[in-house]
């Protein structure tokens, strides 16, 4: 097997939450240029549609939409039973679905804020991983691969994130939990981006730059910030996802990945 065999997930199936745009359709269109059937779930019922045509138009894979609320306990059984039925099996699941934040500074965030973000972020990262997990564990080899971020490892003072960072912290370190209960047969690692040109990590700053003068130049700062000086693109997410999805990730359990433009190194 040469180093780029290593690379494909041919006849596998791949699900990924959160998989209706931004960084999700990306991993899921890495999955079905690696070879694999895809399950797409998402709340966004035009956007799943979208991207599975998409899919379908660019790949051969098989692509599954399911309409799903990853914090709902029935509809992440659903999907995760729905995958297993229509395409086979489930080799590899991406708990990716998220929220962002409000752009309230910490004190003024109410709890019920609190909860929507960590509801989305936490919540539905544990169900999802707690569904494919056990089938994962049941048949004997399966990964998990979480969309944390780069601020499970830093704050973000500027933006009024709070809830965003706590949640992408508990994420991170649940990854870690995974992978020791779930090892040897189930790898778990989580992938940690930096600021994405999607609709959280530029929407966000849009609207946070309009209620906030203070901050209306945030998207240049941000990318004065990054020594690579831009935002990625969600297809700059597709090589770890594949890495992390297929046999060149091997030994690795346990691990996040950082994909920042370098933020976290200075
Ligand atoms: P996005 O908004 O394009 O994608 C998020 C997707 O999750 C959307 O399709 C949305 O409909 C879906 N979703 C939201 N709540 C859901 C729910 N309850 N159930 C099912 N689906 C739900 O944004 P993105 O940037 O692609 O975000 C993907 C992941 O990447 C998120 O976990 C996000 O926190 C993380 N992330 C993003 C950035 C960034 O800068 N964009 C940085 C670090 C981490």
């Amino acid at each position: 097997m040469t180093v780029l065999d290593q690379f494909r997930v041919d006849g596998e199936v791949a699900l990924v939450t959160g998989g209706a745009s931004g960084i999700g359709a990306g991993y899921a269109e890495a999955m079905a240029e690696g070879g694999a059937d895809v399950a797409i779930a998402d709340v966004d019922a035009s956007g799943l549609a979208d991207t599975a045509d998409h899919l379908r138009a660019e790949t051969d894979a098989t692509v599954l939409p399911i309409e799903a609320d990853v914090t709902d306990e029935d509809d992440a059984e659903r999907m995760v039973e729905r995958t297993v039925d229509d395409l086979g099996g489930l080799d590899v699941c991406f708990a990716n679905a998220g929220i962002s934040g409000l752009g309230n500074k910490i004190t003024n965030v109410s709890l019920s804020d609190w909860r929507e973000i960590n509801g989305v972020n936490l919540d539905g990262v544990f169900l999802t991983t707690r569904e494919a997990g056990s089938i994962m564990e049941e048949q004997g080899h399966g990964r998990l691969i979480v969309t944390a971020s780069m601020l499970s490892f830093v704050a973000e003072p500027a933006i009024g994130i709070g809830p965003y960072v706590a949640s992408k912290g508990g994420a991170k370190q649940l990854t870690k939990q995974l992978a020791a209960e779930l090892a040897p047969d189930v790898r778990v690692n989580a992938v940690c981006p930096g600021y994405v040109r999607t609709s959280i990590g530029h929407g966000l700053l849009t609207e946070t730059a309009a209620e906030s003068p203070a901050v209306e130049d945030l998207h240049d700062e941000i990318e004065g910030r990054t020594p690579l000086g831009r935002f990625a693109e969600p297809s700059e997410l597709k090589g770890i996802a594949l890495y992390l999805a297929s046999e060149a990730s091997s030994y690795c359990t346990g691990s996040t990945f950082v994909v920042d433009g370098g933020w976290t190194a200075i």
